[in-house]
């Protein structure tokens, strides 16, 4: 592993830094990105779309798709520099369902009636997408869906029901698994559709996280019409499409590192006011601190093992799960260290003087675990691992 960055590597640091400064809308700027990964208002939703905009016409979207496709084929490194000056300048989470998952299965699936149907519009932010997989019978086990695809003809017709949809209030389309052979064992009667959720028969009801916040839904699906040219790779061949979605999502999460919470952490417990001195002058605390810093530094190096794997050309290996369990768990570890350390004052649930980022580590206390649960369990993850990492037998 070589952690120097290039001259090159360096100015892509320094220009892409500048640009953020210069553009970034002050008001935009998030505390923590974990919160609001879906916009809480359509008012912000339409302001993140603009600033995707604004990003894409100075080529700052999209980097790692090929150019080809309309992205700047960026290395490996600059999209880690990137991941980390985006995170650095507090920038918002973009609605990054077509960017970071769509699109790239799009890419490696679609026909080029598809990709040039979808793709540009996906980059520009004026489509954006929703992944329906999970249902209320089909979570870990995804494999068990139900909802129906009909041939029709000419056409599929679709009935079924989808839930914990991210974002569909707002998506105008959405990558859904149907089961298009019910005779078939059930991984092999599965197929990928891409739906415009304008059509009729499309039904969105709002699920509320415990914050307040309207992150995913339930979505229904009444005799709706699919054109046959909307299917996304082969027909019943949907299982292998599904995992190249889910590839893209592992990897995607293990990319958001919590260092900046860590950070502001380690602030707040050296300034609030806790039985006549700070937080920070309890040593048990600052190591519980430290031990996370390490844990974020960890897992910083594990993501660059993983790329380094991927720059050399090798097929990428376990590491999605990797860091998609150490990450979420790691999110968990520093909610309840929030909680110890900062004691009464991580209930705040509005900015005030003394905890301006409110209701931040409310949320994070509240919400973090969600994060064990999406984009596959943590049993999930330590079951992939354990059997394909460590060769033990299938529970
Ligand atoms: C914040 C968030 C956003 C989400 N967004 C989306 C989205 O946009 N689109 C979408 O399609 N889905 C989404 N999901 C759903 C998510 O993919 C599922 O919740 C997840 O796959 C788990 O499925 P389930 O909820 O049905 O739980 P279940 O599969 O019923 O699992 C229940 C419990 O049993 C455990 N378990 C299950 N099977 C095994 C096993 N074989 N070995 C050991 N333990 C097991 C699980 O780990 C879990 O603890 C989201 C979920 C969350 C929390």
């Amino acid at each position: 592993m070589d952690f120097t960055y290039t001259a090159e590597q360096e100015a892509f640091r320094k220009e892409f830094r500048g640009w953020l400064a210069a553009n970034l809308p002050h008001d935009l700027r998030v505390d923590d990105p974990a919160d609001d990964r879906v916009a809480s208002t359509r008012e912000v939703f339409e302001r993140r779309c603009a600033w995707q905009k604004a990003m894409r016409k100075a080529g700052w979207i999209g980097i790692a798709w090929p150019t080809e496709h309309g992205g700047r084929a960026a290395s490996i490194i600059e999209r880690v520099i990137w991941d980390e000056e985006y995170a650095a300048a507090r920038a918002p989470v973009l609605p990054g369902m077509g960017l970071n998952l769509v699109g790239p299965t799009i890419i490696h699936w679609g026909t080029d009636e598809q990709k040039h149907r979808y793709l540009p519009r996906i980059l520009d932010a004026d489509e954006i997408w929703a992944q329906g997989f999970s249902e209320p019978g089909a979570g870990s086990d995804l494999a068990s869906l139900a909802t129906r695809a009909e041939d029709r003809g000419d056409h599929f017709l679709v009935n079924g029901q989808k839930v914990w949809t991210s974002g569909a209030q707002y998506a105008h389309a959405i990558i859904l698994l149907v089961r298009t052979d019910p005779s078939a064992p059930k991984h092999d009667g599965i197929s990928c559709l891409l739906v415009d959720m304008s059509t009729p028969g499309i039904a969105v009801r709002p699920l509320v996280l415990a914050t307040g916040h309207h992150h995913f839904n339930e979505v229904f699906f009444t005799d709706v019409v699919v054109p046959k040219r909307q299917l996304l790779g082969p027909l019943n061949g949907g299982w292998k499409v599904s995992t190249t979605t889910l590839m893209y999502e592992r990897h995607s999460s293990g990319a958001r590192n919590p260092i900046g919470q860590v950070r502001d952490l380690l602030a707040a417990a050296r300034r609030l006011p806790v039985d006549g001195g700070t937080a920070w002058d309890d040593p048990r605390i600052r190591q519980r601190l430290a031990q996370l810093y390490i844990d974020c530094e960890a897992m910083k190096y594990t993501r660059f093992r993983a790329l380094t794997r991927q720059n050399r050309g090798e097929p990428p290996g376990p590491e999605g799960s990797i860091l998609k369990l150490s990450g979420s768990e790691l999110g968990v570890r520093i909610a309840d260290a929030a909680g110890e350390v900062l004691g009464m004052h991580a209930l705040v649930n509005r900015g005030s003087e003394l905890v301006p980022d409110a209701p931040r580590w409310l949320n994070r206390l509240v919400a973090a675990r969600q994060y064990t649960i999406s984009a596959g369990t943590s049993e999930i993850q330590r079951n992939i691992l354990g059997e394909r990492v460590l060769g033990l037998p299938k529970g």
